[in-house]
């Protein structure tokens, strides 16, 4: 059973000519020195070798709905078993976590886990599925790998809540090992994730298309609307033009709340209309599962038929309601909803639980 290794031997590096090694995980491709570590600080030059910092460590553990992650279409109101570890592969302005993400050392590293200890958490615990989320699983991508292998070995799908920021070296290995995935599309435009999180739209971009294209990948899609920064009905307009053809109908679209947070503090929260304009611009565009979220929404939270028009799926904020599936498919006319579901929908409820696993 592998427990935590402060310096776990990494992937995807190569040593340069200078004598620096460079990090290939994400398109930073960190460049380090003997003890320099990477932007996301947990991976850092040993010796002439690439190390991850934080295997075996979390933030702690929480047993969430999946809605929260947020999933709509996957295992409806199952429970999740959560956790982060510390540190970020971006540096985004309005981070909502960034109490973690922007963790140096270990401080917040409190709680030790093999990847067996946590899918043994998971069963304990009646969770469908484990969640790497408040911060990115790519930056420790070999301990999410290690316990993504040991909770499908004990029947418990892994989910990768991430932004997508990643190379073409790393993503296929990734997502071999996972079920399904949240991922962060933040703006629509370079500048956006130029100027409000240090990093670039492009890899995103691929990513979400290697996923559609090329995995079987569960996934959904977040936008957290900003004011004034990236919720122009024109951006809107031209997002949804490249999602609908790139990643075709099916693909589940959440347009959530900002909140003011860490460097961003100058700003007024996400109105609801924004949201709801969103969704509808979205829908007009042919996409078939537009939700808005952290906001009290029923039709925007619920699912909708798209051969009828009948509400399949009822939720209110992250608790399910009325269910109008039989098996995957529409009660009322028999259209194929897209996504993984049980014959009835989890019973976990909205709630939150904190979860000791040492
Ligand atoms: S994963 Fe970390 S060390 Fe590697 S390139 Fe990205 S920011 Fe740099």
């Amino acid at each position: 059973m592998k427990q935590a290794q402060p310096n776990y031997p990494a992937r995807w590096w190569k040593p340069l000519a200078d004598g620096r090694i460079e990090c290939d995980v994400c398109p930073r491709l960190c460049k380090l020195h003997d003890g320099q570590r990477g932007f996301c600080f947990v991976r850092q030059n040993i010796a002439g070798r690439m190390v991850l910092t934080t295997y075996g460590r979390s933030s702690g553990f929480c047993v969430d709905p999946i809605e929260k992650k947020p999933l709509n279409h996957f295992y409806p109101g199952t429970s999740v078993l959560s956790f982060g570890t510390a540190g970020c592969n971006l540096g985004c302005r309005f981070c909502q976590n960034w109490d973690i993400s922007k963790a140096r050392e270990f401080d917040k590293l409190a709680e030790e886990a093999s990847p067996e200890a946590i899918a043994a958490a998971a069963r304990r615990m009646g969770s469908r599925s484990v969640a790497f989320t408040y911060n990115d699983p790519v930056i420790f991508a070999e301990y999410a790998m290690d316990a993504a292998d040991a909770c499908r070995r004990a029947g418990v799908a892994a989910v990768a809540v991430t932004a997508g920021y990643m190379t073409e070296e790393s993503r296929p290995e990734f997502y071999r090992h996972i079920d399904a995935a949240n991922v962060d599309l933040k703006g629509f435009t370079e500048e956006f994730y130029h100027r409000q999180c240090y990093g670039e739209l492009e890899p995103v971009l691929e990513t979400l298309k290697y996923l559609r294209r090329q995995t079987g990948v569960w996934f959904e899609v977040t936008t957290l609307l900003i004011p004034g920064e990236n919720d122009s009905e024109a951006e809107i307009e031209r997002a949804s033009d490249w999602f609908a053809a790139n990643l075709g109908p099916d693909v589940p679209w959440h347009f959530t709340a900002f909140h003011p947070d860490y460097k961003m503090l100058d700003k007024q929260p996400t109105p609801p209309e924004t949201l709801t304009r969103a969704r509808a611009i979205a829908r007009a565009r042919g996409l078939r599962y537009v939700y808005t979220g952290n906001v009290h929404d029923r039709e925007g939270g619920s699912t909708w038929c798209p051969g009828c028009g009948q509400r399949v799926i009822e939720r209110d904020w992250f608790v399910i309601g009325e269910w109008g599936l039989k098996g995957n498919r529409c009660a009322h006319c028999g259209f194929e909803i897209a996504g993984r579901f049980d014959s009835r929908p989890g019973s976990w409820g909205g709630g939150r639980e904190r979860v000791r696993l040492s």
